[in-house]
């Protein structure tokens, strides 16, 4: 390889969806169901014009378990990416994860490396993308979104929105490279960039033009 064409790796914040970009449905299968969460679309839009990536990361098991379909989640995707581009905000990819290990047919049941928890989708996406996955953010209000962040080995933070309240209440920070307990992503964002001994955003990087 080049070293003349070789990109340095850049830190990306990931986003869980539900609870997190919008408002918690229990299995959320119409794009009707997506209502932003407040501070959501500024904080993505701040992140673009840094050229931060911005990457959602989410577990639908429903499409497993027979909820909806697999072109619901594509239509609810386009949606959100719609609802987001309105208020001049772009996520860089959404990965999801369909699977669960023991409901559904076929391909989807299965015990698959991408099921939060598990770091897959976040150590895929460092790969296609060039991230780096030491200087980058997870946000989540559920523990098996800090614990997948800590997994790829991110630093986390936790919303208070969804189900982030219970969560505050039965979470270690400390065992999922946790940076704090947020009302909303924007203070989770601010204060990540805030931390100056993580090297998360250097003065260089913040000039970098967008992935796409
Ligand atoms: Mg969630
Ligand atoms: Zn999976």
């Amino acid at each position: 390889m080049n070293d003349t064409y070789t990109t340095a790796k850049r830190p990306a914040v990931f986003l869980d969806r539900d609870g997190t970009v919008n408002a918690e449905v229990h299995y959320l299968s119409q794009p009707e169901q997506v209502e932003l969460l407040p501070t959501v679309s500024e904080t993505i839009s701040m992140l673009n014009s840094r050229g931060i990536p911005v990457i959602i990361i989410t577990n639908q098991a429903g499409i497993a378990r027979g909820y909806f379909p697999e072109h619901n989640l594509i239509a609810i995707h386009d949606h959100l990416r719609q609802m987001l581009a309105e208020k001049n905000a772009r996520v860089d990819a959404i990965y999801y994860c369909p699977h669960h290990p023991s409901a559904g047919l076929g391909v989807y049941r299965q015990v698959c490396d991408c099921r939060k928890p598990s770091p897959g989708m976040l150590t895929r996406a460092a790969d296609e993308l060039g991230i780096d996955l030491t200087r980058s953010l997870m946000i989540g209000d559920r523990e098996s979104d800090l614990q997948a962040g800590a997994h790829a080995g991110c630093q986390t933070a936790l919303v208070t929105t969804g189900y982030g309240q219970e969560t505050s209440a039965a979470i270690d920070l400390k065992t999922v490279r946790g940076i704090g307990v947020f009302p909303t992503i924007a203070d989770a964002v601010r204060e990540w960039c805030n931390q100056s001994t993580n090297g998360a955003i250097s003065v260089e990087e913040t000039n970098i033009k967008p992935l796409h």
